[in-house]
């Protein structure tokens, strides 16, 4: 009986050292130390030896067992901190890396920087002004006195009676040509803010306005400049029609249409069957604009025009909801 206890130790000790994992431990502790294991059915037949053998045998079964049992529980700890660092990170070093999405500039940003260049390349260097603007800069220095009508086509938001939000880039037209003497030639990107919202306005957008102002410069460098700018941005045989119109900061004044960049002038619901879209609005500067800054209007003359970028994107790039620019949607931005 001894060398069989002998025997059953050494079988265990040796498979316990064999194991590999947790569930291969439970097994030899089943097989040994199980209700139907084979030290389990020795001290359960103990009853069967001889008087004098049983205390000897039942102590040495039992020793054997707490053996067993302490090997198992040291080949178990050991077995866990093997396989432990990939079970709890779930990490693998030897994976490729996911690879970080590259961003890049909003279409908005994109299409403000290309019409900055046109105008860039041509001379005109840009200029930056306050988003919280003076009403004085904003309407009155443009020949917008408090009471003019003109006021009601652009609705303001206000701080109070004397501050606003700009409601168009102008005003850093006035500024510039209260610090600089002719020549001039600049363009005036930035952000405006109109109390307007549909789908095709945003109570914050975007114009790029443009100034020259030098000895005899006329319309015709004024349409030159704009029919340029129009085959630039769109296609170079786009074709540009000058329409009289009214602003209060230029005599004369006019809108300046391209042909329907959809249909090519076919006509389309786009440009509502016209053929032509409005994309700007220009004119010589009113002398009384001028006379704000001092600016000797019988020796200067010059044009100013401006427009909206978010316009120029939603023709470029065919979209009808101007708040989609505005939405951050992942899967609109990704396509530009
Ligand atoms: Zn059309």
């Amino acid at each position: 009986m001894e060398d069989r206890l002998g025997s059953i130790e050494e079988e265990a000790l040796r498979a316990i050292e064999e194991a590999k994992d947790k569930d291969g431990l439970e097994k030899i502790k089943v097989r040994f130390l199980g209700r139907k294991g084979l030290l389990t059915e020795i001290l359960k037949g103990l009853g069967r030896l001889p008087k004098e053998e049983r205390p000897k045998i039942g102590r040495l079964a039992n020793e054997i067992k707490f053996k067993i049992e302490r090997a198992i529980t040291e080949r178990l700890d050991a077995v866990l901190k093997e396989a432990g660092p990939r079970v709890i990170r779930g990490f693998d070093p030897t994976l490729p890396g996911r690879p970080l999405p590259r961003g890049h500039l909003h279409p908005i940003t994109q299409v403000l920087d290309e019409v900055c260049e046109v105008f860039e390349r041509l001379g005109f260097s840009a200029a930056q002004g306050p988003e919280i603007e003076l009403d004085f800069y904003n309407f009155e220095a443009l020949n917008i006195p408090p009471d003019h009508p003109a006021r009601d086509m652009q609705d303001t938001f206000y701080v109070d009676d004397k501050v606003l939000l700009r409601t168009h880039t102008s005003p850093i037209q006035v500024r510039t040509m209260e610090v600089m003497k002719p020549p001039i030639r600049i363009i005036a990107p930035g952000k405006v803010y109109r109390c307007d919202s549909d789908i095709t306005h945003t109570p914050m957008f975007h114009q790029v306005e443009g100034l020259m102002v030098d000895e005899g410069v006329s319309f015709a460098h004024l349409k030159g400049i704009l029919t340029h700018f129009a085959q630039e941005i769109f296609h170079r045989d786009t074709k540009v029609r000058f329409r009289p119109s009214f602003f209060p900061f230029t005599e004369p004044s006019a809108e300046i249409d391209i042909q329907c960049v959809i249909c090519r002038g076919d006509g389309c619901r786009v440009c509502s069957y016209t053929g032509w879209l409005e994309v700007l609005g220009a004119g010589l500067v009113h002398p009384q604009v001028f006379r704000h800054v001092g600016i000797d209007t019988e020796k200067y003359s010059g044009f100013a025009f401006g427009l909206g970028i978010e316009r120029i994107a939603m023709l470029k790039y065919g979209i009808n909801d101007i708040r989609l620019f505005f939405d951050n949607d992942i899967r609109f931005l990704n396509q530009f």
